[in-house]
């Protein structure tokens, strides 16, 4: 008979147990505690959209548009994308649900992505993000808010040092479009001494070309013209007020002056909180402002703004999570025991306590299993039913319950 081959996990995938998942399972808890401190819904949404949500809101010369996204034919001939970020379909289910009706909303939400991605450390296939938006929301409050909530998530999360938050505007439409046409005028100039990647991006995506890692493109990208001297008033009081916000929430930031992220569709404040402890891929969270997207996908204007950040990077970065251990932990003795070590273990759980039994292998070695395991009890059980503990067992619900037993 043939030997049959095992099949393999895709390429740029994870199967996550043990310390990475507690790492990860960490980071979405304490986005989940803090995004209801800030008043954020939950949202869950659909893992598949139409392959049109991503295309016209994300532009077709982005990276994720033109060579990242999963997309394809289903068995009725409509063309489906595996959602490669969040955004888009946020937009696409607040216009299919007429939200507008609750605007400004706060929302948030978690779960996969898939981009078809070189896979290296912190780069994957299928990745998995941390996502809070406002929408419907024009002022520069509610970037303040968002960039106050993203702050304190890092925090929380121990790993601010040597995470910095870099903050640009990318300013209104007449700001960006003044500026991309200066730009594109002066890398034309610059043409002979720019790399291939840039030369292609120059044609879709010129604003690319200032945040390129190729040295060749360094010296070129360092002296284009700055937004700065394209700004409208309205957008430098934009800037303003979000600067101003965060001096007086305490949130430390720097500008980058060359920080204008992958997608069309951003407007004003664009930022990225970034470490130097990931090598390559040190942008841990990142977003901005999105004023045009909603009307990309048929809406009307709706001013939006929303930051996405990697769980795997951030679970990456945050100190070892404490593991998960059983508070009470059952021995039972004696096989003829096992009913009433069922009726402690469901009593246990009941009260929110978690509890697990040894009750296979050699009698005489399941005490030192359970002991290995370091519960912060234990407790014995024979024929008659429980009859003693060891350990620490000063938990007041697990008192409670054992001296019922006796
Ligand atoms: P990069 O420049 O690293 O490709 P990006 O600009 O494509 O990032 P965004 O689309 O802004 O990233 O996504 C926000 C965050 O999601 C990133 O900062 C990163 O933490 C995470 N992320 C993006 N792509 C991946 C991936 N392929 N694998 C793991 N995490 C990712
Ligand atoms: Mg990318």
């Amino acid at each position: 008979m043939a030997k049959i081959q095992t099949p393999q996990a895709v390429r740029g995938t994870q199967d996550m147990f043990g310390e990475t998942e507690e790492r990860f399972a960490h980071v979405v808890a304490t986005f989940e505690r803090v995004r209801r401190l800030y008043g954020f819904k939950g949202l869950q949404l659909p893992v598949i959209e139409p392959t049109a949500v991503f295309s016209r809101s994300l532009g077709e010369a982005t990276d994720v548009v033109s060579k990242e996204m999963y997309s394809f034919e289903d068995r009725g001939g409509d063309s489906i994308t595996l959602r490669p970020e969040f955004t888009a379909g946020i937009a696409r289910a607040y216009l299919t649900n007429g939200w507008q009706q609750f605007a400004p909303m706060k929302l948030s939400v978690h779960g996969p992505l898939f981009r078809y991605e070189r896979p290296q450390k912190g780069r994957y296939r299928q990745f998995h993000q941390i996502d809070a938006e406002i929408i419907g929301a024009a002022e520069p409050s509610a970037d303040v808010e968002l960039l106050v909530m993203a702050d304190q998530l890092l925090k929380e999360l121990g790993i601010n040092d040597g995470v910095t938050l870099q903050l640009n505007t990318l300013g209104d439409t007449p700001s960006r479009d003044a500026w991309r046409a200066a730009l594109v005028g002066y890398f034309n100039d610059h043409k002979g001494a720019l790399s291939e990647d840039s030369l292609a991006r120059l044609e879709k995506n010129p604003l690319r070309i200032l945040d390129s890692k190729d040295p060749k493109d360094r010296p070129i990208a360092d002296a284009a013209p700055v937004i700065d001297d394209y700004l409208s008033g309205e957008a430098q009081d934009f800037f303003g007020a979000v600067t101003a916000g965060l001096d007086a929430a305490g949130v430390a930031w720097t500008r980058n002056a060359a920080l204008v992220r992958g997608l069309d569709y951003y407007r004003h404040t664009a930022f990225e909180f970034v470490t130097d402890r990931l090598g390559a891929q040190g942008t841990v969270l990142g977003g901005g402002r999105y004023d045009g997207l909603i009307e990309n996908l048929g809406g009307p204007a709706t001013p939006a703004v929303g930051w996405a950040a990697g769980i795997e990077r951030l679970g990456m970065l945050i100190d070892a999570v404490p593991t998960q251990q059983i508070e009470a932990m059952i021995v039972l003795e004696n096989d003829a025991g096992l009913g009433h070590a069922f009726a402690l273990l469901r009593q246990l759980r009941q009260a929110g306590i978690s509890a697990d039994m040894i009750a296979t292998g050699s009698p005489k070695k399941r005490y030192d299993k359970a002991v290995k395991q370091s519960p912060a009890a234990i407790l014995r059980v024979n024929e008659d039913g429980y009859y003693g503990m060891s350990g620490e067992g000063n938990d007041d619900r697990l008192k409670s319950i054992l001296q019922s037993l006796a």
